[in-house]
């Protein structure tokens, strides 16, 4: 068969928070925080994904831990390139005779412009054929829906920086909306909530442990408590608080809300017949923030539908883009196609 001949094929989530990569007849090899470091008088790669994280808040002077990918977008263009270079690099060796296809997955708020860029940092990266794949979409599929059925299935993906609501049914977006309110807005509530209620300064990294270990979206289950470190605003000295899950209710109150209401926005405009299946079926959450204690149960509340959480929900999207690689054929039809510009050599 061809096969042999044919690069390791791969999807890549190019997430706003992390990035994964799933290799055909592999699995997932990379799995890494999306942040890049650069030194800023050379213009250097310094460290890309879990080491680049590490240095966020912590950098000296020349050095710059940035997030290329920012609410959902594209924030620094080169950036996102020569990341997306390091992960594919990562697993595609060159020895390979032929180049792989490529699946690349990306935030559906990204312009046109954006779009033909990740693809020509993959063709760079040495992609023979560039493929994009809707993230409401691969979520789903890697949710384990069965997107092909005529029947509604909705998707709740919950990431770093947007927040995708969809309807799916026979393959394709019935409904759908995106809102740049997702993790990393989660992250700055607690900062600013800590900066108002308790004159407490704290940086990005411990604002997210905190949502990520004390959060909480709805009153249930045992009072957690945990002690929090930042700096006082008023005597710059380093300060302890206590606080409780019940405290960061209070403090994800704004951002919670607006995600609540995306999704009933969109249970709003979708077809009845579609509606009704989602109330038989229920409500799959994926992406990081799915895992936010009690959000299932919050959205069950105020919605009335049932809702689940997706089983491995920071993987989702990446197992069903990685599904597409598995089954080509199959599922091309999902896949968002243009055909390469011949004009370009590799
Ligand atoms: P993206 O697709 O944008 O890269 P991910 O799906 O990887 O985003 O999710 C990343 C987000 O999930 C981050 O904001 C992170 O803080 C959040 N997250 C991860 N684990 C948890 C948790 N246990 N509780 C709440 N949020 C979480
Ligand atoms: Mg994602």
């Amino acid at each position: 068969m061809a096969n042999n001949l044919v690069g390791r094929d791969m999807a890549v989530d190019l997430g706003t928070a992390n990035t994964l990569v799933y290799v055909r007849g592999k699995g997932v090899l990379v799995d890494e925080p999306s942040v890049v470091a650069v030194n800023e008088k050379t213009g250097e790669l310094v460290a890309v994904g879990h080491d680049a994280k590490s240095m966020v808040g912590r950098t000296p002077e020349d050095i710059t831990a940035i997030r290329p990918l920012q609410d959902g977008v594209i924030a620094d263009f080169e950036a996102t390139e020569q990341m997306l270079r390091h992960f594919i690099a990562l697993v595609h060796r060159r020895r390979y005779l032929a180049k792989p296809r490529i699946v690349v997955c990306v935030p559906s708020g990204i312009t046109t412009v954006e779009q033909r860029a990740v693809k020509e940092a993959a063709y760079q990266a040495g992609a023979r054929r560039v493929y994009i794949i809707e993230e409401p979409m691969a979520a789903a599929i890697g949710a384990g829906l069965p997107v092909h059925q005529a029947t509604g299935n909705m998707v709740v993906d919950i990431g770093g920086g947007t927040t995708e609501v969809a309807v799916i049914s026979l393959g394709g977006i019935v409904t759908s909306l995106s809102i740049r309110t997702a993790g990393d807005e989660l992250d700055r509530a607690v900062g600013s909530w800590l900066k108002k209620e308790y004159a407490l300064l704290v940086g990005e990294s411990t604002a997210e442990l905190v949502k990520t270990t004390l959060g909480s979206a709805f009153a249930s289950g045992k009072l957690r408590e945990a002690d929090i470190r930042g700096r006082d605003l008023v005597s710059g000295l380093p300060r302890t608080v206590t606080l409780t899950s019940a405290d960061l209710r209070v403090a994800l109150e704004e951002p919670l809300h607006a995600i609540v209401d995306a999704v009933r926005v969109t249970l709003d405009q979708t077809p009845p017949e579609l509606a009704g299946d989602i109330m038989d079926r229920g409500i799959v959450l994926t992406g990081g923030g799915a895992l936010l204690h009690g959000l299932d149960e919050r959205l069950g509340h105020e919605t009335g539908m049932p809702v689940h959480v997706a089983e491995d929900p920071l993987r989702s999207v990446a197992h069903g883009a990685g599904r597409c690689v598995e089954e080509f054929e199959a599922l091309h039809q999902v896949l968002v196609t243009e055909r390469r510009r011949l004009a370009r050599t590799a």
